[in-house]
Parts: C-alpha cells; structure tokens; sequence
C-alpha cells in the first residue's frame, strides 16, 4: 500500500466540513465537561472532541499536561455527550495509554513529525491499528518530513490516515504565531488528493480575530474541516489562552463557514472556458519572461564586455517604482508586484552573472 492508493474511507463517516473541537489542555473533569456540554448545546456540527493529554512546552517547569488521568476525563466526555474523542500521542507510553483508554482519533504533533525516530517509534505502537491517525506538519517547513511521517505510519500498517496544517515556525514574528505557508499544504494536496487535510487555524493564528478567515480561506481550497481549540474559560486556560475560544463563538464561527465542493459539477463548462483562458495566459507569460531573459543575456554581454557592474540601482529603482505604479492602476495588491517583480530581477542578475563568469 502507498499513500496514492488509501481509500481514506474514513472520513465519509463524518459530513463536511468535519470539526474537531475542543480545548488545547485538559485541565480538570469540570472544565472538560462544561466545554464539551456547550459545545453540545450549541447544536452545530462538532462530532469530534479533543484535548491535550500531554503537552509539548516550549518552556520546562511549566504545565506540560495532566497526564493518563485526563484520558478518563475525554472518556466521560465521550459517554455524557457522544463525542468521539483526540488526543495528542508524543511516544510510545502515549500510545499504549491512548490505544488502552479507547480514543478514537490520535494525532501526532508538529514537534513529533519532524522527528523520524519519534514517528517510527509512534507508527510501531500503533502498529495495524484501525484507529484514525492525524499527522500535524512539521514545526519546519520541509514538505519530504511531512510525507515521510505518512510512509512511516502506511509502512506499520496504518491505513486510517489524515493531515493537519497547523503552520510553520519562523523566528521573526509576524501576525500569525504560525506561518500558514499554504504552497506547502497544496503541494502536499495536489500530490496526495485523496488524503483529507483539516486545517488548526488556532496554532496557525495564535489569536482569537483571525480563525475564522483561516479556516474559510482552507475550505476554500478544498480542506475538509478543521481542529479548533474552544475552551469553558479561554482567558483563563493552562495553555494558549489567547487562542482558544468559548463554546458558543465557536459555534457562530462554524456556523458561517461555507463548505466547498471538490468536483466541479455544473460549473464545468463555464470553468472550463476560463481554465483554458487561464492556461493560454500562463503560456504567454512565460513566453514573455523568456524574451525577457534572453534580453537580460545581452545586458549581461554589453557589462562584461564595459566592466560594468550588473546591478544598478537607480535601474531597479525606476524599474519598480513603475511596477509598483501599474500595480495600483489596475488594482492589483502592491506586495503581490513587488514580489513578482524582485524573483524576475533576481533571475536577471543570475542570468547576466552566468554571462560575466562564463558559468
Ligand atoms: C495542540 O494541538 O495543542 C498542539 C500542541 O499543536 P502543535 O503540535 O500543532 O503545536
Ligand atoms: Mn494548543
């Protein structure tokens, strides 16, 4: 078996988008509760509860998670409201208590995945299981490690597979607490179709404002649901207070997402039509870009020949002055230009250096 030809059947138990929610941390067998009887009566779809058992934390000397007790607390969640019950597994004591306790859904965590001995280690506990098994990407973005940790699980056996996109480190901060990266996940999807992808807005965003734009942005893509964090008392949480939400704005967010279909169906002919506009463009694009290459070529001769340095900046300067200019005229985002427009010069400059140095 490869990760091409998983049925994934798995997941057409649950209607779409499918939600798993439920607070970062179990805490107490109260807060368990109270959230998962809110999250109840809020009546929106939420099959699936989760909660951290065992938490990975940056820092030691912290809470780092309630340990094998908190099982029995999503085991009671499971028998008052009828959640289907998920849990984080780091090794493989987590896996033989989680296997033991009867959770359902297991998932394996960013700072695991980036681990093979941790997988390997985790995907042999498991070994032969039925059991669904989620597999966060890395906290790094390497797209091989992610795919990897699935071939690992695939190669003990485990077909019952999923993907989480919960973003990637980086070391300056920027809005999100995680990037979202998405060229990542979408290249995972358009190898791997079939595997279905939820999207963790909550570790994504690391704030309350963002996850709902997060997660319609996913569905819009095609992911399949998402894991949100949702907490009785989100202020006052054990771990990542300032993501988590209540119950109830919870279930407004899920109300407003708008699920979005993978075929095509009757808009085919109409999006066939622009497709092929969309295709025929592409082509002249690069049909463009490598006109303009082969001119940045001989830029590149007439410097050597001059002794003239490749960059210029006064060029440049005019070069995306103007970009930048056309760029509001036709409404375009000014930061999606500039981007463009800085990847083109830095493949002219490496065209005219492989022209100076005689590459
Ligand atoms: C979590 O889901 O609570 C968690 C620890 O997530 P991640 O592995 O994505 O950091
Ligand atoms: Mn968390």
């Amino acid at each position: 078996m490869n990760l091409i030809d998983l049925k994934n059947d798995w997941i057409k138990e649950y209607s779409l988008p499918m939600m798993i929610a439920g607070p970062c941390s179990a805490e107490s067998e109260s807060q368990m509760l109270e959230t998962a009887r809110r999250i109840k009566e809020t009546n929106v779809q939420v099959p699936i509860y989760r909660a951290g058992i065992w938490k990975p934390r940056t820092k030691p000397n912290g809470f780092e998670g309630v340990g094998v007790i908190g099982l029995n607390w999503l085991k009671n969640v499971k028998q008052e409201y009828g959640f289907k019950t998920a849990t984080e597994v780091a090794n493989v004591h987590h896996v033989d208590a989680a296997l033991k306790a009867d959770i359902d859904i297991l998932w394996i965590g960013a700072r695991s995945t980036v681990n093979p001995f941790t997988v390997q280690e985790i995907a042999e506990a498991l070994r032969g299981t039925q059991k669904t098994v989620l597999v966060k990407n890395p906290v790094n973005p390497d797209l091989a490690l992610w795919i990897g940790a699935l071939e690992r699980l695939i190669g003990q056996g485990i077909y019952n597979l999923g993907v989480i996109h919960r973003g990637f480190s980086t070391y300056q901060k920027t809005k999100y607490r995680n990037n979202p990266n998405w060229q990542i996940a979408l290249d995972f999807k358009s190898q791997f179709p079939n595997i279905p992808m939820l999207i963790d807005p909550s570790h994504i965003c690391g704030n309350r404002t963002g996850l709902a734009s997060i997660t319609q942005e996913a569905l819009n893509v095609g992911y399949q649901g998402a894991i949100i964090e949702s907490h009785c008392n989100p202020d006052e949480a054990w771990s990542d207070a300032s993501q988590q939400i209540t119950p109830e704005v919870l279930a407004e967010l899920i109300f407003n997402l708008k699920m979005r279909s993978p075929e095509l169906g009757s808009f085919d002919g109409e999006m066939g039509r622009h497709r092929t506009l969309i295709s025929d463009l592409d082509f002249q694009l690069i049909e463009l870009l490598s006109q303009r290459m082969k001119i940045s070529e001989k830029i590149g001769q007439l410097k050597k020949e001059n002794d003239i340095a490749i960059f210029q900046p006064d060029r440049w300067k005019i070069i995306s002055e103007y970009a930048v200019q056309k760029a509001n005229e036709t409404g375009m985002s000014q930061s999606f230009i500039e981007k463009v427009f800085k990847a083109i010069h830095e493949e002219s400059i490496d065209v005219q250096n492989n022209i100076m140095i005689d590459r």
